[in-house]
């Protein structure tokens, strides 16, 4: 019986107008290379670097926000190695003192966050001879969070890093889109036997770029570590990547002795005490803070009419969770309550839908939170069926119109004229005698079938309250004549 030892390092591109050390655009959309760069991040000779004080407030936010503590003395290094992406031969980072240390998500202890700069980019050339680089990404601010070895399997490092990304997006500090590379996981993965102490060899997992490969790797490696030690052979210390392909994990290079980075305090900075700057109030970030996914999820059920998985899906995007909040305060109606589940469904179901079949963002909805909450309050006070509303909404979007302007101009009404009901409803239950006698002989489901028949034939537009009222009315008659027969 082995078990698996698991730490995460992840790396978060920050959203910041600038770069990190220069006033330089951080643009990671800018398509033509070289276009957002100065002698900084160029590491021109002479070239001094400034600290990016929106990219130490982002930080310092996430660190509050995880639990973390904000010690008194922190600085940047410099971490030495040689690589063309990274032209001063050097990276700026943090070693020692970095600004957050501790705090916790999902049960996970997390060891440190530190800030420091990306680097550039390779554009390898098919002449298999010369590669180019775009410096564009060099220097714009990057996260570093490293968690303790405590993550047990790949579902939990997916969860953990699921949460994390909310939460840098409820921050608003970064997008932390992982197909743009924005965020980046490694993984460090040993297994060892449950009755040792002792720790496995390390192996490290490498470019693993969606949640799907994080958990499929990260399983993968410990299947093939337990073959491995199970043959009696040994674990190789060494950095692998996952093959898609192939899905396994393959070597690519071997560690004989870990890196010597040669780090040294970076003497173009001075050290920090954030708890005690004039220029960053750790205080007033504090108070910045919004309320965090964990703490909806919990609010939202207690507060609205939804079950806790709807309180979770909606949590999941922050845009679609605010938009359901604005329109629960925009309900005039006295049955908020009862609105709140139409809300619901009406937003995950048809607005969702919308927003994927028109390939759109939230923030490029024409529909108002406003609009939104009077076409389910037109619905929930029955003036319109659900059939209408369904059909209003890519209507509402078209126009940017509230619902009663588009009914108006459509000519769009609900049928609750008494007669009109009434034929429809004789029709279908000369129609269906079948359910009729099921309903006479006590079975309740035969009135909803009825129901059902009588919308269709009034086209989607019958009002659902006084179909019922006219079916069941009709019914009692025609049961009283039978009775009356016998
Ligand atoms: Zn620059």
């Amino acid at each position: 019986m082995y078990l698996p030892t698991i730490g995460l390092e992840i790396h978060i591109e920050l959203n910041t107008k600038t770069k990190m050390f220069c006033g330089c655009k951080n643009d990671p959309n800018e398509a033509t290379p070289n276009t957002n760069v100065c002698p900084v991040c160029l590491a021109h000779p002479g070239a001094l670097p400034t600290i990016n004080k929106q990219a130490v407030e982002g930080v310092i936010k996430l660190g509050l926000a995880l639990g973390g503590t904000i010690p008194e003395h922190s600085q940047f290094d410099r971490k030495s190695y040689f690589y063309p992406d990274l032209p001063k031969g050097y990276q700026i980072s943090q070693y020692e003192h970095p600004f957050v240390k501790g705090g916790k998500l999902h049960g996970i202890n997390i060891t440190r966050i530190h800030l420091e700069e990306d680097t550039g980019r390779l554009l390898h050339v098919d002449d298999n001879k010369s590669s180019l680089v775009d410096f564009n990404r060099a220097g714009v601010p990057l996260v570093e969070l490293v968690t303790e070895p405590e993550i047990k399997s790949g579902e939990q490092a997916v969860a953990f890093a699921k949460e994390l990304q909310l939460i840098l997006r409820y921050l608003q500090i970064a997008d932390a889109d992982m197909e743009k590379g924005q965020m980046r996981i490694e993984a460090n993965i040993s297994i060892s036997d449950a009755d040792s102490k002792e720790l496995g060899t390390k192996v490290e997992i490498k470019n693993l770029n969606s949640f799907k490969i994080v958990g499929d790797a990260i399983d993968y490696e410990i299947q093939r570590q337990e073959k491995v030690i199970t043959a009696g052979e040994d674990v190789v210390q060494e950095t692998r990547g996952w093959d898609e392909k192939k899905q396994t994990t393959k070597s690519q290079r071997e560690k004989e002795e870990a890196h010597d980075y040669r780090y040294l305090p970076e003497p173009d900075l001075p050290p920090l005490n954030l708890t005690k700057s004039d220029l960053i109030n750790v205080e007033d970030l504090k108070s910045e803070i919004p309320e965090l996914p964990a703490q909806k999820r919990v609010r939202f059920p207690q507060e609205y009419n939804i079950t806790p998985d709807q309180a979770a899906l909606l949590v999941e995007n922050p845009r679609a969770a605010q938009f359901f909040e604005e329109a629960v305060s925009e309900i005039k109606t006295e049955d908020v309550r009862g609105c709140c589940e139409h809300l619901f469904n009406y937003l995950t179901s048809d607005l969702y839908g919308l927003i994927k079949e028109q390939g759109i963002t939230f923030d490029e909805l024409k529909i108002t939170p406003e609009n939104f909450a009077d076409l389910v309050a037109l619905v929930q006070k029955g003036d319109l069926t659900s059939r209408m509303a369904k059909d209003l909404i890519p209507k509402m979007q078209e126009t940017g119109d509230d619902p009663r302007t588009i009914m108006k101009a459509h000519g769009i009404q609900q049928i609750a004229r008494e007669d009109i009901i009434q034929n429809a409803a004789e029709k279908v239950l000369q129609a269906n005698k079948k359910a009729v006698e099921d309903y006479k002989n006590g079975k309740e489901t035969a009135l909803k079938f009825l129901i059902g028949k009588t919308m269709a034939e009034l086209k989607g537009q019958g009002n659902p309250q006084i179909i019922e009222k006219v079916l069941t009315k009709t019914l009692k008659k025609s049961l009283i004549v039978a009775v009356k027969k016998k």
